[in-house]
């Protein structure tokens, strides 16, 4: 039995967390483990959110170019630059098929 560290009701096991019926506080059951992996889960919806994010950005910024897609064999892409090295070389230019989606970088 577990009582929320917030209101104090009695919480509700739940997979490998307890839940706070009254006010939705999450309580991992035992251990830094779990503690661990639901931080890690968390970590990774943010970076998902950013990612959906870029994409609605590249869609909006990015111009269009004649580019064979190397997946799916589309001849158009949007385009962008990317300063991936020291700012004294020149930025890779990175591609992104309009069909597929699949990105790949402009070896030089
Ligand atoms: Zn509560
Ligand atoms: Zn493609």
């Amino acid at each position: 039995m577990l009582f929320c560290d917030k209101c104090k009701s009695l919480m509700k096991k739940s997979g490998s967390k307890f839940i706070c019926p009254n006010c939705g506080y999450e309580k991992p059951i035992e251990g830094n483990n779990l503690r661990f992996v639901s931080e890690v889960k968390e970590r990774r919806k943010e970076v998902v959110v950013i990612d959906e994010k870029a994409k609605e950005e590249i869609d909006k910024v990015y111009s269009k170019t004649v580019a064979e897609c190397p997946k799916c064999g589309n001849r158009e892409a949007y385009y962008w630059f990317l300063q991936t090295r020291r700012s004294d070389e020149p930025p890779t230019r990175f591609y992104r098929c309009t069909k597929c989606n699949y990105t790949w970088r402009e070896y030089s």
